[in-house]
């Protein structure tokens, strides 16, 4: 690998592993081979990287109301913009929104500064949006956040189901890996989803669930699983709790088969064929993704789904397990430092306890005792007044948030707005203050991915103009609040050591979140580190399988947790009559800011499209390729109109990454809800009620 530089792609949360070459100003890339994750595959996506570095468009200086300026000018404006509403508002009157995009010793710092030195934890991040809902059903079903399974399951299992998971296009090397498998080993692939994606082109059996039904399906198949004595009843005498109570509820809500076949509106031989191929099969593995976390009952969704796992003891076990997948490469890595809201950094909590050991670890009195605003709440307390001076670093909230035009109104009225970020982006229009951040390619540091493997993201590019890595502008800034105490840091190192050593304070054995034995890496070890899964404890085997036979909960026991089926915040009815769906393309990363440059990658879908099932389009007389109106109760989108046999009746679908950088109010966080969870803050992006109607053609 002569002049290759061993680094990680910056797209989803497979976090494949790619061997990057400069040559004069051209930038190649390849799979790399040895990384543990892809094995020298790449996507559409990660294969056209070398395609997105080019510096057209890319803030290149800071500015200050629209004006370039010194860096000196810039952060000293920050600085006193946030000592000085602090002083006026008290901490709760600041915050960050960060991103899943950052690297985690980004990410570490900036929650640092934030809970430990400004005293609130008002930061929250874009993968509120993607994963929250597992996090919180995690945490009540284990006792702490912990993802199972590793990738090699998929390969080990003799049945995967998919729930809410289009896996051939949002982590297309994961799929490609399961459908080798499955090719050697005939692996079963069952899809539940209510649209028919590519994924469940392949599947041996698609169950178009009606949307939001998973709870009802999951408890009708734990309902089932006892009645046919395919539960592990000493399994779950030694390790679990709840499920006496767990399954009384599934039985009242799944009281019977024609109950679930009629509420998720399946063929009655399909939802069997279901039951009967997951309560014969020892090797299971449930994935699950968007569908199930992005709803206003995602936890519940995730709990129904662990229930099954729990109530079979087919967990940490090769080939077994629930396993979520994240949507972005670093959503683990910010996990990790308690980059959401209601964490707090190491897998920690608001306890008391936890309070304690964060608090002197990081020698800081003043580290906020109380959680923080979640992502919804925390863009209407700026839209209100309680929040006053924001930071946004790496991400897209204009677009990508739901009821996007709140937080427009949020953005334009908030009285001091910081945007870091590579590019200009519709979140960047208004921000005061302005600055240059390193793109991949140019900053350094690790990422996790979804089966919790550590891998560095390396530079082999100048960093151009005046940008500068995310850790150093957020250090800078910390330095000139006067925290310089706390963060002395010089390299990217010595931030990883600080963030392992603190996953390993005081470790009770516990809790699994455990770096202790990297804790001490060297400088040159960091910079040669190679992919390692965590937990890396000192005194026991690296990575693997979690949560065999013990939970980091009180007793050492899983709790398996009653659910019932709810429905969506907001049913459809007769002004709003449809149930828009929304999610990603195959070749485009979010709101594409980069994969939007890539003419090849443009060329599968050139133009926002509104897929919508074929009977509405008869009853409103739409046809292919019209200029449609998509309007919700929160907003509006314009869309080219295909009529889909794919989506059951009453459905459409409107991919997510259109901005108003690309084509005018064409994004689905125009006209999505910001109902949440209640227990994850997770909005409901998966269902908004909409009405279609033919755009005029002016
Ligand atoms: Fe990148 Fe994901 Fe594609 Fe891998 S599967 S190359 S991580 S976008």
């Amino acid at each position: 690998m002569s002049g290759e530089v061993r680094t990680t792609c910056p797209y989803c949360g497979v976090g494949c592993g790619v061997l990057a070459r400069v040559e004069g100003d051209r930038v190649h890339v390849r799979g790399d081979p040895d990384h543990p994750s892809n094995f020298g595959r790449l996507c559409s996506k990660g294969s056209a990287l070398g395609e997105t570095m080019a510096l057209d468009g890319r803030l290149l200086h800071p500015e200050i109301k629209g004006q370039r300026a010194s860096w000196d000018a810039a952060l000293d404006l920050v600085a006193h913009r946030f000592t000085e509403t602090i002083a006026q508002h008290g901490p709760d009157s600041v915050g960050f929104y960060v991103s899943g995009q950052l690297l985690t010793e980004d990410y570490y710092v900036a929650n640092k500064l934030l809970k430990g030195f400004i005293g609130t934890a008002n930061i929250d991040t874009n993968s509120r949006l993607c994963m929250a809902s597992s996090v919180a059903g995690h945490k009540r079903a284990f006792g702490e956040d912990i993802v199972p399974s590793t990738y090699e399951d998929l390969e080990q299992a003799d049945l995967v189901v998919l729930v809410g998971s289009n896996l051939a296009w949002c982590h297309p090397v994961l799929h490609q890996r399961l459908l080798a498998a499955r090719a050697t080993r005939g692996t079963r692939i069952v899809v539940v989803d209510p649209r028919r994606s590519a994924t469940a082109e392949d599947a041996d059996l698609h169950l178009a669930i009606r949307p939001g039904t998973d709870v009802l399906l999951f408890n009708g198949l734990l309902a089932h699983l006892a009645a046919q004595g395919a539960t592990e009843p000493d399994w779950i005498a030694r390790h679990t709790t709840g499920f006496d109570a767990t399954l009384a509820l599934a039985q009242a809500d799944a009281s019977d088969r024609a109950r679930v076949f009629k509420g998720c509106d399946v063929h009655p031989a399909d939802l069997a064929r279901f039951y009967d191929w997951f309560a014969k099969t020892d090797r299971a593995v449930t994935v699950y993704s968007q569908g199930v976390n992005q709803s206003a009952h995602g936890t519940d969704k995730v709990n129904a789904i662990l229930n099954c796992h729990l109530a079979t003891g087919r967990i940490g076990r090769e080939g077994t397990g629930p396993f979520s997948i994240t949507g972005q490469p670093n959503a683990m890595g910010g996990r990790e430092v308690g980059g959401l809201a209601n964490q707090l950094a190491a897998h920690m909590g608001f306890l008391q306890p936890e309070l304690d050991r964060v608090s002197r670890f990081w020698n800081a009195p003043g580290l906020s005792q109380k959680p923080g605003l979640k992502a919804v709440d925390f863009f209407e307390a700026a839209r209100t007044g309680q929040i006053k001076a924001l930071w946004i670093m790496g991400t897209n909230p204009a677009v990508s948030m739901p009821d996007a035009g709140k937080v427009r109104e949020a953005l334009s009225r908030c009285p001091f707005v910081v945007v870091s970020d590579i590019t200009r982006t519709d979140t960047t229009r208004y921000a005061d203050v302005l600055l240059p951040a390193a793109a991949w390619g140019e900053k350094d540091g690790t990422v996790t991915n979804s089966e919790r493997r550590i891998s560095r993201q390396r530079a082999f590019l100048p960093l151009p103009g005046e940008a500068r890595p995310d850790w150093h502008i957020i250090t800078d800034v910390a330095c000139r609040l006067g925290h310089a105490d706390a963060f002395p840091y010089r390299t990217r190192a010595e931030i990883f050591r600080e963030h392992a050593a603190l996953s390993a304070f005081e470790n009770d054995g516990e809790r699994l979140f455990d770096l202790g034995s990297v804790s001490d890496l060297s400088d040159a070890a960091y910079e040669s580190l190679a992919p390692l899964q965590w937990p890396v404890r000192r005194d026991a085997a690296a990575g693997g399988r979690l949560l065999a036979d013990h939970f980091p909960t009180p007793d050492g026991r899983a709790r398996l947790v009653a659910v019932r089926q709810e429905g969506p915040a907001r049913p459809v009815d007769r002004d709003y009559p449809v149930s828009l769906n929304s999610g990603r393309l195959r070749d485009q990363w979010h709101t594409m800011t980069r994969t939007g440059h890539v003419p090849r990658l443009m060329t599968h879908a050139p133009e926002p499209v509104l897929d919508l099932a074929r009977r509405e389009a008869q009853e409103q007389d739409l046809r292919d390729g019209d200029l449609v109106r998509v309007e919700s109760p929160y907003g509006e989108a314009l869309a080219r109109l295909r009529v889909s046999d794919a989506l059951r009746p009453g459905e459409a679908f409107l991919p997510m990454h259109w901005s108003g950088l690309f084509a005018a109010r064409a994004s689905a966080g125009s006209v999505s809800n910001p109902a949440t969870d209640a227990l994850s803050g997770q909005p409901e992006l998966k269902h908004v009620s909409v009405r279609v109607t033919k755009a005029p053609v002016r």
